[in-house]
């Protein structure tokens, strides 16, 4: 496949050339389901980052996105689609053993990933600006212009999809774009420089670096040669990386963490909500920004609602990814000993284990599938982001109640409503924190909704039209048309 994969070593993709990295360095991924390699990564440097930034300003100068025909611009994305469906299969075995994700949570992660080329590819020639009336000796209208070159850094938990979420609108809006792919599972997002190539996406265009965080990561955003900066990831990195924009004044878009709670009312249906928490809280092993982190169920149904959510669990099958099974292992040794430490201070809060608890005893980092009961909203376990397979149940006995537990921490991801009552979700939604609530379903939606953050969960907005206005800044232009 390309020149992507040599020697045993996933490369960088940079400014439209593959790289072994600086000075020979790499870093070994690792499968955490069978806690064995997977391959060498060839890790970026200071060369690859200069190389990067270089031909990225240069491939903007030249007009090389900008100044495409529209058009042209959204046909080259849909081109790039395809040739992300064209490694998918492929890809997705790889993703599937760095990351410890099932096969087919992979596969979607390609498959997403091609949407969102296919989605912005479609609007790139309908960012359109305005006209503004000034009277007759006046003619004036507004242009959305590219940043120029967007520096973009994705976490480990869907790096393929996520990177695609912020390149293809950077893309469709002219910007060069250099991505900073995460260093515990970065092959499958290098791989996503094979579809670019094959696409024809001009050289410069789009570099794909491997590399540390605190090292190829704190460069890139510090460096005065980039025009903006797009970062999902961690509260305390991503507090980090605003440090450094301060510096340079870069413009900033920021998807943070999350600790997000579901609000489950004494009429709502048990079943989709039992299902919601499977998909809510285990899939991906909970290592989902925007996972149900919390559930808040009326106490006239809450020991039932326990009871239940405790049989999922104990209940969903546990394997490696390439099987396919209900649960699969966390990211890293270091992700489950944090999860497992996180979860066992429950405990010592008076909260009930109903089921897991703590790590299985097999090889892989596997943490049990785990529902606290009786979780005290103001205790650590109720307030810190797990990032693991791990929920916390608390009852509530007023609505006005369950809101304010719900907005009670520093974060405002997304949040969920159960009932059948179609005032009270509205009138609940209205009043929960958060960029995107959801009735009935949990993670409802997709492309083309917005999604972002209040509070400590960021800023900005990703996917959806509204996306797309992160990746430009508006020009006026006025025009005097007196003699
Ligand atoms: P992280 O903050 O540790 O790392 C994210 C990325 O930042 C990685 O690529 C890392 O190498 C890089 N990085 C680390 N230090 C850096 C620095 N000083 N300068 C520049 N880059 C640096 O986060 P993670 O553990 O990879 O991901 C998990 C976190 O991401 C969770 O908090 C999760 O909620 C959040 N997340 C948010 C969203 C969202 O859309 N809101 C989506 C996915 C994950």
């Amino acid at each position: 496949m390309s020149d992507f994969f040599k020697g045993g070593l996933a490369r960088n993709y940079v400014a439209g050339d593959w790289g072994d990295g600086d000075e020979g360095a790499r870093i070994s991924v690792e499968d955490p389901g069978l806690e064995t390699p997977v391959g060498d990564c060839a890790l970026a440097g200071e060369a690859s980052l200069a190389k990067a930034l270089e031909g990225a300003r240069k491939s903007f100068e030249r007009g090389d996105l900008a100044d495409m025909a529209p058009a042209a611009r959204g046909r080259l994305m849909q081109r790039v689609a395809q040739e992300i469906r064209a490694i998918a299969d492929e890809g997705a075995e790889l993703l599937c053993r760095e990351s410890g994700k099932t096969l087919s949570a992979a596969g979607e992660e390609f498959e997403e990933a091609a949407q969102y080329f296919e989605y912005y590819g479609g609007v790139a020639d309908k960012i359109e600006g305005k006209s503004i009336p000034l009277g007759p000796d006046y003619a004036d209208y507004t242009v959305y212009e590219p940043f120029g070159v967007s520096a973009q850094i994705v976490p480990w938990n869907f790096p393929v999809s996520i990177a695609a979420r912020s390149l293809a609108p950077s893309m469709a809006a002219g910007n060069s774009t250099i991505i900073k792919s995460p260093e515990l599972d970065p092959m499958a997002l290098a791989m996503l420089g094979v579809a670019l190539e094959r696409a024809e996406v001009p050289k410069g265009a789009v570099s794909i670096l491997n590399g540390i965080g605190g090292d190829l990561g704190a460069r890139l955003v510090a460096s005065s040669e980039i025009d903006q900066i797009v970062f999902t990831g961690s509260v305390p990195t991503g507090q980090a990386i605003l440090r450094a924009a301060a510096d340079t004044v870069t413009p900033s878009l920021m998807e943070l963490g999350g600790k997000s709670a579901a609000v489950v009312f004494e009429d709502a249906n048990l079943d989709t909500f039992i299902s919601s928490l499977q998909s809510g809280i285990f899939y991906n092993a909970g290592q989902v920004c925007s996972a149900m982190a919390r559930v808040l169920v009326h106490r006239s149904i809450y020991d039932e609602a326990v009871a239940r959510a405790a049989e999922m669990a104990n209940g969903l099958s546990i394997g490696h990814g390439l099987d396919n099974p209900d649960h699969t292992p966390v990211a890293s040794a270091l992700q489950l000993d944090r999860v497992e430490e996180l979860t066992s201070s429950a405990r010592q809060d008076g909260a009930r284990i109903a089921a897991g608890g703590a790590r299985l005893d097999r090889t892989g980092h596997f943490m049990a599938p785990t529902i606290l009961a009786d979780v005290a909203p103001n205790s650590r376990v109720a307030q810190e982001e797990i990032f693991g397979p791990v929920t916390c149940f608390t009852p509530f006995d007023t609505e006005a109640e369950a809101i304010a537990i719900a907005n009670g921490t520093e974060f405002g991801l997304v949040a969920g409503i159960f009932t059948r009552d179609l005032a009270r979700s509205h009138r609940v939604a209205r009043k929960l924190r958060a960029g995107q609530v959801f009735v009935n379903e949990w993670f409802a939606g997709g492309v083309p909704t917005p999604f972002g953050g209040v509070g400590k969960s960021g800023f900005g907005r990703e996917k959806g039209l509204e996306a797309l206005f992160n990746y430009v800044r508006t020009k006026n232009i006025a025009i005097s048309l007196k003699e």
